[in-house]
């Protein structure tokens, strides 16, 4: 009767990796021995501008991450995206028996050659630099992991695809055409992982089964102008800024519920206001005894499901609809928006097979990330087609900010755990 606590006790006290399997144990190894590769390869990528409109810069990575992929076996397509403003795509890859699995990063940054934030840096595990963890860190750890995979002769047989954005941080348009491809590919994928940056609390890593949409819109209110003393009469009515208040006040009370947030982040109003095509830059005049003529107001919304989306924005324009007297006005959601990732059991089941390498690894399981804190991503393009898991880029902080970093130590430790769960899905049967 004592042996059996005993030998419970052993296999706790048993090495970690003596839960892999021999070719696991060997990527495990592979990744190891490669750690400073990884850090020299970040490096040029992140010296390398690729902000999403420097277009050489970001056809330059995509040539970097070719000369990455083909030497592992890989067929690498660069997918043109002149007609969308945009650079293009990496779409490459790897012909094997099994189920595909859909690795998703992106090759641009929000730093354009403009930025400030240019070079990289290291103090310790510690690096900096623009676009490190979003996602030229993602970018390392597929690489990585596909390189322990050859080193270990899992790789061979493998069917991996991977598609690598240029515009992830400002999709080109219209987005039919800019995710195309990719949505192509989530299509034909039996499962699909994307490298965007690892969700980190207080030390704890946590898996990505779910991200909200994100979508921008535009309002804009007009009214009758005329002299103040005739407003909320009969002929003037309560003009553009007043009406553009009440649509604002009543998203505000009326909207609220779980993983829904909606934000105001510009607006003017006067006699005349005006923005610019890009949306950015408002401008507005207007004396304080002239009724508004127009005011416009541009926003985002984030939800966590196609149904909540489309509720909402129907929400949204049914307070629109109820205009003060003589006014009018007008919401335009933005078509180059994310789609949301939302929660399904598919992507937990995922969760849970990246839980079983972390136990294999030796590595503390991740709990589910709350998505009202994650971005929107492209893995929202496949996520309604195909089980999807986020969140197995590098860990850091200050993504698009300067000081953008990463922890180093994640990289490799992201790659054990991509090679692990890419490996044992390729191989599932059906
Ligand atoms: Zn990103």
């Amino acid at each position: 009767m004592r042996i059996l606590p005993l030998l419970a006790l052993l296999a706790l006290a048993a090495p970690a990796e003596a839960r892999l399997s021999r070719e696991e144990r060997a990527m495990a190894a592979a990744v190891d021995r490669e750690a400073d590769r990884h850090v020299a390869l970040l490096e040029r990528l992140v010296n390398r501008n690729s902000g999403t409109l420097n277009l050489a810069g970001v056809t330059a990575v995509a040539e970097m991450m070719r000369a990455e992929l083909e030497p592992l076996g890989f067929e690498v397509r660069w997918v043109e995206m002149g007609e969308t403003g945009r650079a293009g795509h990496i779409v490459a890859a790897h012909r094997g028996r099994g189920r595909n699995v859909l690795l998703i990063g992106h090759l641009d940054t929000v730093f354009e050659p403009d930025s400030p934030f240019q070079r990289f840096e290291r103090a310790g595990n510690r690096a900096t630099g623009p676009g490190i963890g979003d996602d030229k860190g993602g970018l390392v750890v597929i690489v990585a992991a596909l390189r322990a995979m050859q080193a270990a002769g899992t790789l061979s047989d493998a069917n991996v695809t991977i598609v690598l954005t240029g515009d992830e941080e400002r999709p080109g348009a219209p987005v039919a055409i800019a995710r195309r491809d990719l949505i192509a590919a989530g299509r034909a994928a039996a499962y699909a992982l994307e490298f965007e940056n690892l969700a980190r609390d207080d030390g704890r890593e946590f898996g990505t089964i779910a991200r909200r949409s994100s979508t921008s819109w535009t309002l804009r209110a007009t009214g009758r102008t005329g002299h103040s003393s005739g407003v909320f009469g009969e002929g003037l009515g309560y003009g553009a800024i007043y009406e553009m208040a009440r649509i604002l006040d009543a998203f505000r009370r009326e909207l609220p519920e779980p993983n829904l947030t909606y934000n105001v982040g510009v607006v003017a109003g006067g006699t005349p206001a005006t923005i610019d095509e890009a949306g950015f830059r408002a401008a507005a005049s207007g004396k304080t005894n002239i009724v508004a003529e127009t005011a416009i107001a541009r926003g985002d919304i984030r939800t966590l499901s196609a149904e909540q989306e489309q509720r909402i924005r129907a929400r949204m324009q049914a307070i629109v609809a109820q205009h003060l007297p003589r006014t009018d006005a007008e919401l335009v959601f933005a078509e180059d928006g994310y789609p949301p990732m939302a929660p399904s059991a598919g992507n937990r089941a995922l969760l849970a097979r990246l839980n079983a390498a972390n136990r294999d690894l030796g590595l503390p399981e991740m709990a589910e990330y709350d998505p009202a804190r994650r971005g929107a991503a492209d893995s929202g393009f496949v996520a309604a087609d195909v089980d999807t898991l986020g969140g197995l880029g590098a860990g850091g902080g200050n993504a698009h900010a300067m000081g953008e970093w990463v922890d180093l130590d994640t990289i490799p430790r992201q790659a054990k755990r991509a090679a692990v769960l890419i490996t044992r899905l390729t191989r599932e049967s059906n």
